[in-house]
């Protein structure tokens, strides 16, 4: 048996920055988990007793201490993890400084308990505010149980600013999720009082989540992977409608360990702009690898921030990866990020087909538009995306797949007859119809302002598109307006308006957007105007966006409206175009999907 433990050379020492370790019972335990993680456990057993104030005891299967390893460990900057200044660039381990078990001993009473594999008996050793009480050979299982009693005990000030132990609780338990959570191959429980908080088996990333948070959480989550050289991403982030008031389950982990960096937030949340309501938060767990050498875990001593060297190119890869994962597809057309860095796009569900589907709804019947995005490059990611996300559970049907009317070649003179079913009207409200996936419940309302949407937003600078009326309209406004309407004159021109002001308070409108026309033209102005007042919609930041919402809001077909079954054919295939079909540009759900299984499931 080896002794495995140096005293750090002052210089290393002193490149580190001393830190307060343990200020409150979650951080101690935050080390000792740390520790048990770097031991190699596959087991690791957290008991605790009022809140950490009386007992915190980690119980670990790790690779054990030799009895003099299990005494120098207590000494400040005792460290197996780190011999020369270099290994501070390249830190696999939770822990390197040294401090934490010399900072824990000082302020409580310490017994540990440690067998190395190879040893017939382990050892014991009390400590009680630095000083050695005891130690003894110990017959013990292999590992090591360290139990942290009284905590300061001897600092009654320290002791005094503890909250009610409900609150202690509480920051335990998370410190216990952030490290479960990316260990998850490593088996974890929680006892609190005699009480089993958590008892978490060794499994996958997705188990872990669930395990934690509850099975019907991972129904709430998308998953999110991608491979570059300067970061590897995986995880899951939360579908857009199951957004939350507060700023719940948000983890980023670098290299198994949680972080804060409100930067790499941002790139997440950013993504999901305009799909989700102002201030609502989406849930996250994203795990990232970096080259240990192009990250400074080191500017904190609890380490929850880091720098990154590449920290503008992750937060573009961050942010593609999570449009990806949310069927954001335009990421493939924009260049966001640097084009030298390939993204890989994570394979194709195995029960993908990644073949054309032909197209066999009435061709001759566009009520809508003419026009439709030309967006050709994006439909297949989105195919995938539909499969993938809604899980394509239904093998080898292709006569279902055949009618997912996903193509968006205009082609007039196609005469191939339809023969697949025909959508149902319901309500005159939904639009049901089938899809590989499943049985799809459309809002016709929402889809098609996700549709107007998209191609408002589209059209953004193309004058071409504007559209002649053949008798211009004259509007008037009262004088609040007017000056509003002037102000957003250059962004409704973009859209295709051509609206000039005559002075006192009138505008004569000449020409539309096409989806447009000269219906409702006052009444669709004054309500993008008032919108445009509402701070609600100016939460995007962008005036153009908010114009785009509130004209597809107010222009998109209403609930009460009965549609013909090529009418809804067309928004159909129009909503499949879409860059985010499933979810309205103010947030809602625009369809719901009934798969195979679920069907299934209530046959029953
Ligand atoms: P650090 O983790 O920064 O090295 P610590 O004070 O947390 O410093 O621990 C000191 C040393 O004690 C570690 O480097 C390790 O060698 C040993 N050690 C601590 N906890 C355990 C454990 N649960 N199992 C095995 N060795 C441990
Ligand atoms: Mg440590």
């Amino acid at each position: 048996m080896s002794d495995i433990i140096n005293i750090l050379p002052d210089s290393v020492a002193n490149q580190i920055a001393a830190g307060e370790v343990v200020d409150r019972p979650a951080s101690a335990v935050k080390e000792l988990l740390e520790n048990a993680l770097d031991a190699g456990a596959t087991h690791i057993q957290l008991i605790v007793k009022d809140a950490g104030r009386t007992l915190i005891q980690v119980i670990d299967d790790g690779c054990g201490m030799s009895d003099s390893d299990a005494r120098i460990c207590f000494e400040r900057h005792a460290t197996s993890k780190i011999r020369r200044a270099d290994d501070l660039f390249d830190i696999k381990t939770m822990g390197f400084r040294g401090e934490a078990l010399a900072s824990i001993a000082a302020v409580a009473q310490v017994e540990m308990k440690s067998r190395q594999r190879d040893s017939e008996l382990g050892t014991q050793i009390v400590i009680e505010g630095s000083d050695v009480k005891e130690q003894s050979p110990y017959s013990c299982p292999t590992g090591t149980s360290i139990a942290v009693k009284n905590l300061f005990f001897n600092i009654p000030a320290r002791r005094s600013f503890l909250k009610k132990d409900s609150i202690e609780m509480s920051h335990i338990e998370e410190v216990f999720r952030r490290v479960a959570l990316p260990n998850y191959k490593v088996a974890f429980s929680l006892h609190h009082n005699g009480r089993l908080l958590y008892d978490l088996k060794g499994g996958n990333f997705a188990q872990r989540i669930a395990g934690i948070f509850g099975k019907s959480f991972s129904e709430r989550l998308y998953h999110i992977q991608e491979s570059t050289e300067p970061v590897k991403i995986y995880g899951y982030v939360g579908k857009s409608e199951f957004v939350r008031r507060t700023r719940g389950e948000q983890y980023i982990f670098v290299n198994e360990r949680f972080i804060k960096h409100p930067s790499l937030s941002a790139a997440i949340e950013r993504a999901y702009s305009e799909l989700i309501p102002e201030r609502t938060y989406p849930s996250y767990f994203v795990l990232l690898n970096v080259d240990p050498s192009r990250l400074d875990v080191n500017i904190h001593p609890t380490k929850t921030e880091v720098r990154f060297l590449d920290e503008n190119i992750i937060f573009a890869i961050l942010r593609a990866a999570t449009k990806k994962a949310l069927g954001q597809f335009q990421l493939a057309t924009e260049i966001e990020f640097n084009p030298s860095t390939e993204i890989d796009f994570s394979p194709a569900p195995k029960d993908y087909t990644p073949k054309q589907p032909k197209v066999s709804y009435n061709p001759n019947y566009n009520p809508f538009s003419s026009t439709r995005p030309s967006q050709p490059t994006q439909r297949n990611e989105y195919e995938h995306f539909f499969d993938s996300a809604i899980g394509a559970r239904n093998n080898g049907n292709d006569e279902v797949a055949q009618r997912l009317p996903l193509d968006e070649e205009p082609r007039p003179n196609d005469d191939a007859a339809t023969n697949g079913t025909a959508p149902i009207g319901y309500q005159n409200r939904f639009i049901i119809t089938t899809l590989k996936s499943g049985i799809a419940i459309i809002d016709q309302h929402r889809a098609h302002e996700r549709i107007l949407y998209e191609r408002l937003m589209a059209r953004k600078g193309s004058q071409a598109s504007a559209q002649q009326l053949l008798f211009p309209v004259n509007l008037r406004f009262n004088a609040a307006d007017s000056e509003l309407l002037n102000e957003l004159l250059p962004e409704l021109e973009q859209l295709g308006f051509i609206i000039s002001p005559l002075g006192q308070n009138t505008f004569v409108v000449s020409a539309t957007p096409p989806d447009i026309g000269d219906k409702e033209l006052q009444s669709l102005l004054e309500q993008t105007i008032n919108d445009y007042k509402s701070s609600m919609l100016q939460k995007f930041g962008d005036r153009n966006q908010s114009i785009c919402l509130s004209i597809a809001k107010r222009m998109a077909v209403k609930s009460d409206t009965c549609l013909q079954p090529e009418e809804m054919q067309s928004l159909i295939a129009d909503l499949f175009s879409c860059k985010a079909p499933d979810i309205s540009p103010s947030g809602k759900r625009t369809m719901f999907i009934l798969g195979e299984k679920e069907l299934e499931e209530k046959m029953k």
